[in-house]
């Protein structure tokens, strides 16, 4: 029996033998006292174990809330940080949440927005956008680039967007994304004015001509291109228009080369202001310009613009109240009639404004078929020339001049004559002409200077001994400083007399005097040089510049001898000239006389010299030879 029951019965029952008679009833109490105690017992074991076990929990609870709060103290930490470094770069950075409101932003971007960051935070979403669009000069591509980022959210972005304040950014935008869970979009904005404005130059100056910013021939062709393009489509008629100025070198020679300048500016602005909207006016360098006329149907446009242009290079341009008036040369070619490209229009125009150059200056031509034709032959000349030069296949023949009064032989012209590859012989107007245009004529007049000095040298002690040599000198010649050095020194080497060469100079040496001119010139009669105006009176026909260099000889040209008679009109000129050169002291040649009444005319107005086929045509050595032989006999 449990203990607590036996001692309840010993204590409450004085007849213990009710024990004895009931054993069921006392086995099952003291069963229930079992159970009790045994229930009592698992219920206080029960108790201790869950108070010990929360024990554990709430410690453990204690020490994750202060991980937690360290962490969060972290977190902001790093917040705070992060924030830092953001304020600190130049680009602007923003973070969107899904629903459009910011997240983060630096103090670049609230400047470039223009809000403080507490009137940033008042805005809705909407209102954010809304103002942030009204700074764009193009707000639709942006708000194309955000439907963009809406329908693909993982799309990373970038591109460029100019405010209306003049500025340029270049943008980009990520996705930010927590373990594939879309978070919103960071998008930074860096400013690129700087670059776009050194980038805009540079482009700008690929395509502008530096000093009128006139389009340079890069742009020009593209514009051409372009609008071809169009003029197909549209059966339209579009005109290339070659200009280049008349004699404009004399501007940069005679006032220097920023009055030069100027001009080109001035005359730049003058023609673009006389041009339809639409056509363009280029400059492809020098004193060469292009004028573009856009697509018309009706042809006579062009010449009105044509006609204008030509009229208003005839007003003088004042510069330091100085007035300067040059004409131009204008070429003309037409799609679709004159080609189809840009390069084919121009190159077509060109050939037409040399015509209209060669017609006179001052002028216009079309570009016709005969004009390439000439080109063509122009650009055989000029290659198989630059081969000549290199291999020297030129050789002088010589036309002696004669005394009237003694009537001997006192020197000859030296012409040259060409052996082309052919094995032709081309006189010297098929192809000098072209030498001067293309650069060649320095070294062809050095070539005759050479050649001459040697002949002298050659000629000592032959029946040639007293005979000078003229050669031809080309205005061009002028342009190089070194052409003195270069006479000088090949004197020198040929130890030869300077009285013996003579240089023969056409007007245009003064025309378009260059700067050296004058000091060559002088130099050249310093050290000996007989000095001689060729073709004279078929320019502009000054006695001025006879006198200030001190010219020893004139040449009337050949066009006053032919056919001249007493009475005439060139009777009248060729005495009035040879009146005028006696008392100045210089000497008179009569060149191209072929007659003996034209040498009985020359004879009576007491010409010095004379030169013509009626004494010799020009020779090659050996008949000159035989020539001096036989007329010193
Ligand atoms: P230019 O200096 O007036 O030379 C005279 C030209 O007239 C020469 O022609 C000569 O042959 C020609 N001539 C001479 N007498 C008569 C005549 O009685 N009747 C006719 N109808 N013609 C006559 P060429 O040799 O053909 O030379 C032509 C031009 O070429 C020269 O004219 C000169 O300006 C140039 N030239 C010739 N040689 C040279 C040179 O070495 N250098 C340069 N720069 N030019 C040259
Ligand atoms: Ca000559
Ligand atoms: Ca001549």
């Amino acid at each position: 029996m449990h203990k607590l029951l036996n001692r309840i019965v010993k204590r409450y029952l004085q007849d213990e033998s009710l024990v004895e008679h009931n054993p069921k009833l006392f086995f099952a109490i003291s069963e229930a006292f079992v159970a009790h105690e045994q229930d009592q017992y698992m219920l206080d074991r029960t108790l201790k174990l869950t108070s010990s076990e929360l024990n554990e929990i709430n410690s453990s609870l204690h020490s994750k809330l202060e991980e937690n709060e360290s962490a969060k103290a972290q977190v902001e930490e790093a917040l705070a940080r992060q924030q830092a470094v953001l304020d600190t770069i130049p680009e602007a950075v923003c973070s969107v949440r899904p629903d459009g409101a910011l997240s983060l932003v630096n103090k670049s971007a609230l400047a470039l927005i223009e809000l403080d960051q507490d009137e940033l935070f008042a805005l809705s979403p909407k209102e954010m956008l809304n103002h942030w669009l009204k700074k764009l000069v193009d707000p639709n591509s942006f708000i194309n680039d955000l439907k963009k980022v809406n329908d693909q959210f993982r799309l990373q972005l970038n591109g460029y967007l100019e405010l209306k304040n003049g500025k340029f950014y270049e943008f980009f935008s990520l996705a930010e994304e927590l373990e594939s869970k879309y978070l919103g979009r960071v998008w930074c904005f860096r400013d690129v004015t700087v670059t776009k404005q050194s980038e805009d130059k540079l482009r700008h100056q690929a395509f502008h001509d530096p000093l009128t910013g006139l389009p340079n021939r890069l742009l020009l062709i593209e514009s051409i291109t372009h609008a071809l393009e169009v003029a197909k489509r549209y059966e339209m008629q579009l005109a290339v228009m070659f200009i280049d100025l008349d004699d404009f070198k004399k501007i940069n020679d005679t006032a220097g080369h920023d009055v030069g300048d100027q001009y080109l500016i001035e005359v730049s602005a003058k023609i673009n202001a006389s041009l339809r909207t639409g056509d363009i006016l280029g400059r492809l360098g020098g004193d060469e310009f292009l004028v573009f006329l856009e697509g018309s149907k009706d042809q006579r446009e062009f010449i009105y613009v044509k006609e204008r242009i030509l009229k208003l290079l005839n007003e003088p341009i004042i510069i330091n109240t100085v007035a300067y008036t040059v004409t131009c040369s204008i070429g003309l070619s037409i799609y679709p009639n004159d080609g189809a490209e840009a390069d084919e229009l121009i190159r077509k125009a060109d050939m037409a404004m040399y015509h209209a150059k060669k017609n006179g200056k001052n002028t216009f031509s079309y570009f016709n078929p005969k004009l390439e034709k000439i080109a063509l032959h122009r650009f055989s000349i000029d290659s198989q020339l630059r081969e000549s030069i290199k291999n020297k296949d030129f050789f002088l023949v010589y036309q002696p001049k004669v005394d009237l009064q003694t009537q001997s032989i006192i020197g000859v012209e030296a012409l040259i004559r060409w052996r082309n590859s052919d094995g032709q012989v081309v006189f010297p107007d098929k192809f000098i002409q072209i030498a001067e245009e293309i650069g060649l004529i320095h070294q062809i007049t050095q070539w005759v200077i050479q050649s001459a000095c040697e002949k002298l040298v050659e000629w000592r002690g032959t029946a040639l001994e007293n005979c000078n040599i003229a050669v031809n000198i080309s205005a061009l010649d002028f342009n190089e400083d070194s052409f003195t050095n270069f006479v000088e020194s090949t004197i020198r080497r040929y130890a030869v007399d300077a009285n013996c060469l003579e240089f023969e100079l056409t007007e245009s040496v003064f025309l378009g005097e260059s700067k050296y001119t004058k000091s060559a010139m002088h130099f050249f009669k310093k050290i000996g040089i007989v000095l001689s105006i060729d073709d004279f009176g078929s320019g502009f026909s000054s006695f001025s510049y006879l006198n200030e260099f001190n010219i020893d000889c004139l040449k009337i040209d050949r066009s006053f001898i032919s056919n001249i008679s007493l009475g005439s009109r060139s009777f009248a000129i060729v005495k009035s000239i040879t009146d005028v050169a006696k008392n100045l002291g210089i000497k008179v040649v009569a060149e191209g006389v072929e007659t003996k009444e034209e040498l009985a005319v020359i004879e009576s107005v007491h010409c010095d010299f004379c030169q013509g086929y009626f004494f010799s045509k020009a020779l090659n050595e050996q008949d000159l030879f035989n020539f001096v032989k036989c007329y010193n006999t």
